[in-house]
């Protein structure tokens, strides 16, 4: 047993309104890499290449991304056990829901229902025009990168078109974090799982929570900004510890 799980399990125990807020590091399992672990994207990449003002005025950014969304695995990736797990804690009654910073979808590949996610940070599986809204499956998009459109252009009415997530510089969906808080206010727990919790305003999610009297447990390998903030700390991987936790809960 990993130090600290059991102790995260009694604090657990006595919970009925579970909320989890998920980072990358919940889907490295799955293959995808996060941003500021060991094997981080932003080790590779400069992320000041990637902002929403570079997109939209540069067509040399555009054919990158479109390059790099095929190239991450994001696309292809599945679910893992500790997806898996946060679905049985659904079905247990105990989660009232995933709020996530993942643009993966793979709360949702799993099998919780949409409606017990919220994407902070948007959908990469879904491209919209940024004109006229008009949107489409983002495999339609590759298959036009494919054919030999390095920046695919909307065929509607000939807009800039983009994977549906927040990038650098561009707003935060407004409902989306109205739900984010609203399920943080009323969860009685909350477990952070695969973020440093570094990334605002999504961070200050788990924050809510805790200051509105939730218990706050985080699971992740690597320290986080918010660690001293917890009332447990249980270093590891999601995908070993979240099926422990879920089978001593559920
Ligand atoms: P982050 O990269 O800042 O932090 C990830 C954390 O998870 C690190 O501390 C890392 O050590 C830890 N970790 C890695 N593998 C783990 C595992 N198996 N179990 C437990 N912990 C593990 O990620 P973040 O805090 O989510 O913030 C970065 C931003 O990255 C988010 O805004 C998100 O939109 C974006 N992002 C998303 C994906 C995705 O959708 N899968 C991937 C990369 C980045």
């Amino acid at each position: 047993m990993k130090p600290n799980l059991d102790r995260a399990i009694e604090l657990l125990r006595d919970k009925e309104r579970l909320l989890a807020f998920t980072g990358a590091g919940i889907s490295t399992e799955s293959g995808i890499p996060d941003f500021r672990g060991p094997q981080g994207v932003w080790k590779k990449v400069d992320p000041s290449e990637f902002t929403f003002d570079k997109y939209v005025n540069n067509a040399e950014t555009r054919i990158r991304s479109w390059e790099m969304r095929k190239q991450s695995g994001v696309l292809d990736a599945q679910p893992n056990t500790a997806h898996r797990a946060l679905v049985d804690l659904w079905v247990s009654g105990l989660l009232s829901g995933v709020v996530t910073q993942n643009i993966d979808g793979l709360h949702q590949a799993a099998g919780l229902p949409s409606e017990a996610v919220v994407e902070l940070h948007g959908n990469v599986q879904r491209v919209e025009c940024l004109e006229c809204e008009a949107g489409w499956p983002t495999e339609v998009v590759i298959a036009r990168v494919d054919a030999g459109e390095a920046d695919p252009r909307c065929p509607e009415c000939g807009g800039i078109i983009k994977v549906s997530v927040i990038s650098f510089g561009q707003a935060m969906p407004v409902l989306e974090m109205q739900r984010a808080s609203e399920l943080a206010v009323a969860c009685d727990a909350m477990v952070a799982i695969g973020s440093t919790l570094s990334v605002y305003p999504a961070a200050y999610v788990p924050l809510e929570a805790k200051q509105t009297g939730a218990r706050y447990v985080i699971v992740n390998q690597g320290a986080t900004e918010q660690d001293h903030l917890a009332d447990v700390v249980v270093e590891g991987a999601a995908g070993e510890v979240l099926p422990a936790m879920v089978d001593a809960l559920a």
